[in-house]
């Protein structure tokens, strides 16, 4: 029984058995909802492998592929090995040529595929899993270190045996995407998939995969540690967005339950969204305008089916991601026109671009940076890459013809920063009248408040600009130091800590006292268990992803002025984040206990992901 070549039976075994064990994980609710599927897993830390039963007749055939793959990378090691000097490249590369030929590798691998009728793709992964296990088992570091080697031929067998893009995203239809990690970019690429649910190993709520899968109403649940081990592509699982959890391989009553919850939760969601069209005023009379945050055309029209009245960001740097060349002035004129268009008589909110730290362009250099967060980014990377900035701001300009048009300037630190953006925009404005171009002439210009510092210059930059808006999400990480795409520090993001509030309430103060609106488009606007203190604050706009603004709606039409500012007075007496948020969640969920599923993520009391 404990001979080689029965052993990789029973690893095989041994691992389809633990593939359907239930597996229920903790991560951090990034998008509401519940969604149940077949997972597509996305493994970019080695190529997936799918297991298939094949015919006895695809046998020989099914070992002549494994042969043609082993032969293929035989191959290219053959062409790095031509390239390079001698020496002990050579010789690594040498002794992985001979691994390929292993007579017992490809014994066991086409013993697998002929006893189990297995595909190639998995019997090697069976075999070569054994192999690996064995030798990481060794005492001698050298065959510790060539279990390695084997995984990394094993890969690259795997991606002959596959093509060239195993791992390109095309999730089927009704499927739960898992992976690692999800660009911004592969996650607008789902934008098109009817996937019903994203889980990944990493980020937070915060970070732009989770805003985007809010915005594309996908339930999902980020941030959940040791995701990749023991989960497959087809296995069944169920995101549940509301609580930060995933099951992998529920059991039938399980099933039955979440997908009772989903309905309901549909239900609830579908009655809201009837009353979408009716403005947020009130019981009192108060009216808060409510807008919708937008990175991609085609949000647009679920942005205005929601009741959003107008854009109040439209992140502009998605305009420099997946494609291949710069945007050109005609390109940005072409979108701006077309969002100005289809909102008028709204206005449109566009942020100019904000790319560097987590948001980047292949197409630009950036440089190496040990902190890129607080490096060469948003208005220093446009004011540094003029050209480009001009480019986009003409852009604008020109569109400003079709409709009421806003530009916010993100990530102003200093009144001296807001002056060189507003020269770019009057260098723009010149260059488009001597080029005899229309534009608009009379546009609102705003900031992005963004940073402690401009918090509590906010009075100084009110009196150069006609809006102002706080993009919490930067605003919580300069301020509370914590990196908003890690999420072993994700349990410390609290937006009602008491130096978050008080620099809201200072923005909002000198908002008033100058006459200018300030808005709010963080990932806190669309968080119904924020909405009285932020407008019980002084803020008199929200801007949010598009899902979430019937919900807000109905909240703020549900509640009076005075309830609104008791409690946020309530709150900024708080001696701390957790005291603050035990006050504020317990009056919000005693009010509004549906409307937090909605989009509150954890619920009561869980701020804290870890607590
Ligand atoms: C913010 O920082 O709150 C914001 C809205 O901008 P982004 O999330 O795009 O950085
Ligand atoms: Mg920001």
């Amino acid at each position: 029984m404990s001979d080689g070549g029965e052993g990789a039976s029973f690893s095989g075994f041994f691992k389809s058995a633990a593939l359907r064990l239930r597996r229920e994980l903790e991560g951090v609710s990034a998008s509401p909802g519940i969604g149940i599927g077949p997972a597509y897993v996305v493994d970019r830390r080695r190529v997936h492998v799918p297991r298939t039963k094949i015919e006895r007749e695809a046998v020989e055939p099914e070992i002549q592929r494994f042969h043609e793959a082993l032969r293929s990378c035989r191959q290219q090691l053959e062409q790095i090995k031509a390239r390079l000097p001698h020496g002990e490249h050579r010789q690594i590369l040498k002794a992985q040529q001979m691994m390929l030929r292993d007579p017992d590798l490809i014994l066991r691998t086409e013993n697998l595929i002929r006893e189990e009728l297995a595909n190639a793709e998995w019997a090697l992964t069976a075999t070569t899993d054994q192999i690996i296990a064995t030798l990481e088992s060794a005492d001698d570091k050298y065959f510790r270190e060539r279990g390695s080697d084997i995984a990394f031929l094993t890969e690259n067998v795997l991606q002959a045996l596959l093509g060239d893009h195993p791992d390109e995203l095309d999730p089927p239809a009704g499927a739960v995407v898992v992976a690692h990690d999800l660009s911004p970019a592969d996650t607008a690429r789902l934008h098109r998939c009817h996937v019903v649910g994203i889980v990944t190993g990493v980020g937070g709520r915060t970070s732009h995969s989770a805003i985007m899968a809010r915005s594309l109403q996908i339930p999902a649940v980020v941030g959940i540690e040791d995701l990749l081990n023991g989960i497959d592509s087809g296995d069944l699982v169920v995101v549940d967005g509301v609580h930060g959890h995933i099951i992998i391989h529920p059991e039938p009553d399980e099933v039955a339950h979440h997908a009772a919850q989903r309905d309901r939760y549909n239900a609830f969601e579908q009655k809201v969204r009837k009353e979408h069209a009716f403005p947020a005023i009130s019981i009192d009379g108060l009216h808060v305008t409510v807008r919708a945050n937008l990175a991609i055309t085609e949000e647009l029209d679920l942005a205005l089916r929601y009741g959003a009245e107008g854009v109040g960001l439209y992140r502009s740097e998605y305009m420099f991601m997946n494609r291949p060349a710069l945007p050109t002035e005609e390109e940005h004129y072409r979108m701006a026109k077309l969002v100005l268009r289809r909102c008028a008589p709204y206005p449109v909110v566009f942020r100019t671009f904000d790319l560097g730290s987590d948001k980047s362009s292949e197409l630009l250099d950036f440089e190496e940076e040990t902190n890129p967060a607080m490096g060469m980014r948003s208005l220093r990377l446009a004011l540094k890459e003029r050209p480009m900035f001009l480019e986009q701001l003409r852009g604008f300009l020109r569109a400003g013809v079709h409709g009421p048009l806003a530009v916010m300037l993100p990530l102003v630190g200093s009144i001296d920063e807001l002056e060189a953006g507003l020269a770019a925009l009057e260098e723009a404005r010149e260059q488009l009248a001597s080029a005899g171009m229309a534009h608009a002439e009379d546009i609102a210009i705003g900031i992005m408040v963004e940073t402690p510092a401009a918090a509590m210059i906010a009075d100084i930059l009110a009196r150069r600009v006609d809006f102002i808006s706080i993009g919490t999400n930067d605003l919580i990480q300069y301020t509370l130091a914590i990196d908003r795409e890690n999420e072993a520090v994700a349990y410390l993001y609290q937006p009602l800590h008491p130096a978050i509030l008080r620099l809201i309430k200072l923005v909002a103060d000198a908002g008033l006292s100058n006459k200018v609106p300030v808005s709010l488009c963080g990932e806190m606007a669309a968080d119904p268990r924020y909405t009285w203190v932020l407008i019980g604050l002084g803020i008199t706009e929200l801007s949010m992803h598009p899902s979430a603004i019937p919900v807000i709606k109905n909240i703020i039409r549900a509640s009076s002025s005075e309830e609104m500012k008791a409690l946020a007075e309530r709150a900024l007496q708080a001696q701390s984040g957790k005291q603050a948020e035990e006050l504020v969640f317990a009056a919000m969920h005693a009010r509004f206990p549906e409307h937090l599923l909605h989009g509150g993520g954890q619920g009561v009391g869980g701020g804290d992901p870890s607590a």
